[in-house]
């Protein structure tokens, strides 16, 4: 979002906010959200603050991930969202090129955020953010991230926190941060870093409860959080059961999982993968919407018929995080198959496993049988680890 644009944007945004400020704070939203009226009720898009960014962001916005239509971003930011995730390993560049043919004719209409996967030499990583930047035909992004993080001390190396703190003055960022699976960890040791503005995290409603706690903290130390990993699973489009007398409701889980996340008002954004029209208008029409009673049953539900089939890595689970007697991250190789049964994405499955070191390879199991780890959540890991050995061998 360029400057100038963004201050008008902000303006219609919060004039708006103003005209409808009583009736939204007396139905029990968020005081600092903010409301556009310039879009249809359908279109209705609820605005917060990002941190102490400065700017204020549609509370879903646009995970690109595995999206390859660029008329879906064209229409996603029509419609008013105004934050957009890729990273630069995102489909071995392609998504990045994808979000730079919108950027074309939009950059001045969105906050833009990319990742990177920093590597050990400086130049490595100078190199990937120009040719990031160059796929994305803009000259600065608006958040850049240091891509998957799981460990504090990764973090605050210092060769790293020199290159991003470098881009930002160069001025190819204006803002710097962290995406992580393991949140709790990382979004402590950004606030005692006092350097890193965003933390991009894993949260739903399996986060393990000391996440909250984190968040809140980090939120009110003025750093912008946004959520990912809304599902353990692809988007099942079924509705939810309605058992309300006027059998009114249409919400889907993934709805239901949505407004999950954006209860909890130390979330500035989420960014749900979209990669259909469907999606789109399935999490537009939740913005602003509170969780019904019905809805989080239906979450109960769809916990108890998940149980025990999808790993919980994502959101942060380090059930069994040093439980290997040989020493293998199995918490990390989980996530990773995670990605193939449960998101159904096996290239993505593939891109995080080549991402993990050797000793975190199933490789390293070879000698064994049977697998002593238990899940503290009944996953049978025997068998995960001879799935993982038919993926990725
Ligand atoms: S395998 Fe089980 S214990 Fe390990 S991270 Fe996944 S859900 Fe947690
Ligand atoms: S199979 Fe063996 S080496 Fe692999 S994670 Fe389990 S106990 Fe560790």
């Amino acid at each position: 979002m360029e400057k100038s644009n963004r201050r008008s944007f902000l303006k219609n945004a919060a004039i708006a906010g103003t005209a409808a400020g009583m009736s939204l704070t007396t139905a029990g939203f968020f005081p600092g959200r903010i409301y556009s009226e310039e879009n249809s009720d359908f279109n209705r898009v609820f605005y917060r603050d990002l941190g102490s960014t400065g700017y204020k962001v549609s509370e879903i916005g646009f995970g690109a991930m595995n999206m390859r239509d660029p008329e879906l971003v064209h229409a996603a930011i029509d419609k008013g969202i105004n934050y957009i995730d890729t990273a630069h390993g995102y489909m071995k560049g392609v998504n990045e090129e994808i979000i730079g043919r919108v950027m074309k004719t939009k950059r001045n209409k969105v906050f833009l955020t990319t990742k990177i996967h920093p590597r050990d030499t400086y130049q490595e990583n100078v190199d990937m953010l120009d040719k990031s930047l160059k796929r994305l035909q803009t000259d600065h992004v608006d958040l850049l991230l240091l891509h998957n993080e799981s460990d504090k001390k990764q973090i605050l190396r210092n060769d790293f926190m020199k290159f991003f703190d470098d881009a930002r003055k160069k001025g190819q960022t204006r803002h710097i941060g962290v995406s992580t699976h393991n949140p709790a960890e990382i979004l402590d040791a950004s606030v005692e870093s006092r350097f890193w503005e965003a933390v991009l995290i894993a949260y739903n409603y399996l986060s393990p409860p000391d996440v909250d706690a984190s968040i809140k903290k980090a939120r009110e130390a003025g750093l912008a959080i946004i959520g990912m990993k809304n599902l353990r699973t692809t988007r099942p489009r079924r509705p939810i059961p309605d058992i309300r007398k006027d059998k009114s409701g249409k919400t889907t889980i993934q709805q239901a999982l949505i407004k999950w996340v954006l209860q909890n008002p130390y979330i500035d954004t989420t960014i749900p993968g979209m990669t259909s029209f469907e999606h789109l208008a399935d999490d537009v029409a939740v913005m602003g919407m509170e969780l019904s009673i019905d809805e989080r049953h239906a979450i109960k539900q769809y916990d108890e018929n998940t149980k025990g089939r999808y790993c919980s890595g994502v959101v942060g689970c380090n059930g069994c995080k040093n439980k290997c007697p040989n020493g293998v991250e199995i918490n990390e190789i989980n996530r990773c198959i995670n990605y193939a049964y449960g998101y159904g994405d096996i290239e993505l499955a593939r891109e995080n496993y080549s991402e993990l070191s050797r000793l975190n390879r199933v490789e390293m199991c070879a000698d064994c049988e049977e697998c002593v780890v238990k899940c503290v959540n009944g996953l049978n890991l025997t068998e995960n680890i001879q799935r993982a050995r038919e993926l990725f061998a």
